[in-house]
């Protein structure tokens, strides 16, 4: 078959551009509020809706976040910067430009080291990040939709138009899908866990474009690319360049040629289609834009921010794995909630290097402190009653068999509706294990006498009636026996009768 023949020659080459929607108060370059939703055109001003006259002012926190962004990815943040406009026609956009960055970005080069869904490594370098403002939205109607009864028209929202909005274009070093899926998902933790960006793909805080091409294998030339957008999943993201690839493969197996292009994702029947030949970067004739001085960032200012980067999320990945065994799925899991990943890096870091207690401290947390902050409707992040100390006290008492796992987790309950400390309440209401054989022999003598059926079935070879005998002790008990040592002196003392 001439197709696998294909498939063995040649190898993808996969580039992202993600654009990234950030979080701030007011927008780039005017006063007016960053909210998603709201009636359309409600904020706007002079400024976002170009009127004549109106002069743009850079937002500091945008120009910070940037910064932030490319300081956790390990890119050099070049001491001047500065801002393009960048001229097409589009409807959404007020001024028929847009204020971007061409040649002199905020930030360049950098790199995003990822883990596969096997918890492999992989990396990717970073070509830029820039920063530059959204345009507006347009809604296109079909026919009859009951606005203007018969005829197909489009509407444009101005809210967007002006958000700050940040451009992150990688190397072409990706090779499969699932590698750019990876790449992606460690770039939007990233801005997860520097609070830049709400990262919502749904709402479009975060959009992506792949750029795909295929080559010999061993060639360094770069075959004709096509540029994939409307992909509104990480999910679509894989199958969009997946299905491309291999319409390539197919376009030259059948002797043809790859042509640059824009090409659309078609969710629906999991294929691509072309949309228009691809712009080229003299197309959009950029020019510095003369209302807008450039940008010279300070040495100092930029290593405040350096300091102030705090856990990253590859790093959060490899401390964790670290610390204790957990797998690719768990780690995946801590790591998509930020605030999750630092609450048991702050516990494992009370013992360190205790591999138990770590392992023991991250299936309290992955069990039944999800378990209870998913019954009660809340997060890690939201509570404040349990803290990585009283965390790490009750998985000490639970190990060192101070507790039975029963008290363990009512103790949890407690601890995470009311607060406080679970050696202290322990101490106070006695609710130590009982490890003393003598006691829990009492215990069970009694349980023997008063419960005759269980002890004959048990002794008529009915394993699971020993089961049944357990849990009395540990009733009469008020939960306290070790079940351990109450199950080995109820097998002793009826083997004797
Ligand atoms: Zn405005």
């Amino acid at each position: 078959m001439s197709g696998t023949v294909v498939e063995q020659a040649y190898e993808a080459v996969i580039g992202i551009e993600c654009h990234v929607e950030l979080k701030t108060v007011t927008k780039m370059f005017c006063g007016c509020r960053n909210e998603f939703g709201g009636d359309p055109d409600t904020q706007v001003c002079p400024v976002c809706l170009a009127l004549p006259g109106a002069l743009p002012v850079p937002n500091r926190v945008a120009v910070e976040h940037v910064v932030r962004a490319g300081l956790a990815l390990g890119a050099v943040i070049p001491p001047f910067s500065k801002f393009d406009r960048k001229n097409y026609f589009y409807p959404d956009m007020p001024k028929n430009y847009q204020i971007s960055q061409y040649d002199m970005p905020l930030v360049s080069g950098g790199v995003v080291r990822f883990r596969r869904d096997d918890g492999s490594e992989g990396s990717c370098r970073l070509t830029r990040i820039h920063l530059e403002e959204d345009t507006g939205k347009s809604t296109h109607m079909g026919s009859g939709d009951g606005r203007i009864a018969g005829s197909t028209h489009s509407l444009v929202d101005f809210n967007r138009a002006g958000v700050p909005l940040m451009e992150v274009v990688s190397e072409p070093e990706l090779r499969s899908a699932e590698d750019a899926v990876a790449f992606l998902e460690y770039l939007r933790l990233t801005f997860l866990y520097l609070g830049i960006s709400d990262v919502k793909m749904e709402e479009g805080s975060l959009r992506c474009d792949a750029n795909v091409s295929i080559r010999p294998v061993g060639s360094t030339e770069f075959g004709a690319k096509t540029e994939i957008k409307n992909m509104n999943s990480f999910r679509s993201v894989g199958r969009a360049i997946e299905s491309e690839i291999e319409r390539q493969r197919n376009v030259i197996a059948a002797g043809g040629r790859v042509p640059q292009e824009t090409r659309g994702w078609d969710e629906a029947n999991g294929v691509t289609h072309s949309m228009r030949s691809k712009e080229q970067a003299h197309d959009y004739r950029y020019f510095p834009d003369p209302d807008l001085v450039p940008l010279t960032l300070a040495a100092t200012w930029v290593d405040e921010l350096r300091h102030g980067i705090g856990l990253v999320p590859i790093v959060a990945y490899e401390r964790l794995e670290h610390a204790c065994a957990l797998a690719p799925a768990q780690l995946r899991q801590l790591l998509g909630d930020p605030a999750l990943a630092r609450f048991l890096l702050a516990t494992v870091e009370l013992h360190p290097d205790d591999g138990a207690f770590a392992q023991a401290a991250a299936n309290w947390l992955l069990g039944d402190v999800l378990r209870i902050l998913n019954e009660r409707g809340t997060s890690i992040g939201a509570q404040s009653t349990l803290t990585p100390r009283t965390l790490a006290e009750c998985a000490e008492l639970a190990m060192g068999g101070a507790i039975t796992s029963k008290t363990a987790k009512e103790l949890l309950e407690r601890v995470m509706s009311e607060g406080g400390s679970p050696k202290e309440i322990v101490q106070r209401e006695g609710l130590a294990q009982l490890s003393d054989p003598a006691a829990v022999a009492q215990i069970v003598a009694q349980v023997i006498s008063a419960n005759a059926k269980s002890v004959a079935d048990f002794q008529a070879g009915k394993e699971n009636a020993i089961k049944a005998l357990v849990g009395q002790v540990m009733k009469v008990s008020k939960g306290k026996a070790n079940p351990q040592l109450a199950e080995s002196l109820l097998r002793e003392r009826l083997k004797q009768t």
